[in-house]
């Protein structure tokens, strides 16, 4: 029998030129789009990203002041045990694993990047605690290469703007970064975040939204207000969509 070919991925329902468009629309919205983390270099940034895993940016805030004080760099940093950290980073949640993170991350850069951080993906994401969506919130942030986090605000707020389709953060990185001038990346990035933190909520605030009228999902109805009594907003219907949280 003859091998069945794969299916083509799944391809946005709007082309790149409204894509551009809509991010346009809602930079506009929010001019103050930008990450929320304090830091001041690649390592505090680095370091305030493992932190944020599970945990507001505010309260990571709290934490690394003292923190970076007393470990100013991965070389100090790579001194430390786990266990010395845990107290000063508790607040953060998952404090074991982050600690070991931390830890873990210092020892690499010491040991293989000369104490610096490095300005590549893939060298990024072998770090210990380091996503694919951390690498790239410190790539477009302190080492000033575009990066294009995608979280699961980007996911949502992509897929039902029709501006993505995946429920995989990987494709929706490709698509926004197809669509998309590389400059223009962690900006767009900064801003789907904001907006879905905002506006484009789980139960989103459509009638505030500054990019409606190109959005699918309130095109399917799906941001009208829900009946008296409903639990949660409609979900939309449209087979153009894929179900993101
Ligand atoms: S119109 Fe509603 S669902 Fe669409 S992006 Fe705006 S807030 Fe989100």
């Amino acid at each position: 029998m003859p091998r069945r070919r794969d299916s083509p991925p799944p391809q946005p329902a709007h082309p790149p030129t409204v894509t551009r468009r809509v991010l346009r629309l809602l930079e506009a919205q929010h001019p103050d789009a930008g990450t929320e983390l304090t830091f001041r270099n690649a390592y505090e940034l680095l370091t305030a990203t493992i932190l944020s895993a599970q945990c507001t940016d505010e309260r990571v805030n709290q934490v690394t002041p003292s923190l970076f004080e007393r470990y100013p760099t991965p070389a100090a940093l790579a001194k430390a045990t786990p266990e010395e950290i845990e107290p000063q980073i508790r607040p953060t949640g998952f404090f074991r694993t982050k600690s070991r993170s931390l830890v873990g991350m210092a020892r690499t850069l010491v040991g293989h990047h000369g104490g610096e951080v490095p300005a590549d993906l893939d060298a990024l994401v072998r770090l210990p605690g380091v996503g694919r969506k951390t690498a790239n919130v410190v790539l477009g942030h302190a080492l000033g290469v575009p990066g294009l986090p995608v979280d699961r605000h980007v996911l949502r707020v992509a897929n039902r703007l029709g501006i993505a389709r995946s429920a995989d953060p990987v494709v929706v990185e490709r698509q926004l970064g197809a669509a998309l001038p590389k400059p223009r990346w962690t900006l767009a990035s900064d801003t789907l975040i904001l907006h879905g933190r905002r506006i484009c909520k789980p139960r989103p605030l459509c009638d505030r939204c500054g990019a409606r009228k190109m959005c699918l999902y309130f095109a399917d109805g799906g941001g009208t207000a829900p009946a008296r009594g409903a639990g949660r907003s409609r979900r939309p219907t449209s087979s153009r969509k894929t179900p993101v949280p």
